[in-house]
């Protein structure tokens, strides 16, 4: 999956913890698979073209929201995941912080944050959305 060229749907569908709970994290909204294709089209897919494998988690249903919160994983309330507008990404490859510096400067956004947790994980939390895009960058972001 992860060393495939082009993304697809199913990898901004998949979720680890969906899988483990067996809880349904399909979109009921069609506008959330638009969301998801803009992430592909003007963040993902040149992010990846750049720097070649690119793990993402994206896409939260109200299921796997209450799952997460319920794990303590503390996910925010108006959370843009929610909507397909919103992905996580790790760059096993790279300097994260560099991943962070080449997307502020080359991507459109409205939201890119560095974010870590107190267990030692960071990602980058990028979100798009079409026509209303803050382009706000904060590069330590404490989840
Ligand atoms: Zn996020």
């Amino acid at each position: 999956m992860v060393d495939k060229l082009y993304f697809s749907m199913t990898e901004l569908l998949h979720s680890d913890i969906a899988d483990k709970y067996n809880i349904n994290n399909m979109p009921t909204d069609k506008k959330h698979y638009d969301n998801m294709l803009d992430l592909i089209h003007y963040v993902l897919q040149p992010t990846r073209l750049h720097f070649g494998r690119v793990d993402v988690a994206c896409y939260r249903s109200y299921a796997l929201w209450n799952k997460l919160k319920q794990l303590g994983f503390n996910p925010a309330k108006d959370s843009q995941h929610l909507k397909g507008q919103a992905v996580d990404i790790t760059v096993p490859s790279r300097n994260l912080k560099d991943v962070f510096k080449w997307m502020k400067e080359n991507i459109e956004y409205d939201q890119l944050l560095y974010e870590y947790d107190s267990k030692g994980n960071k990602w980058i939390h990028v979100s798009y959305n079409k026509g209303k895009n803050r382009k706000q960058a904060i590069d330590n972001y404490k989840a």
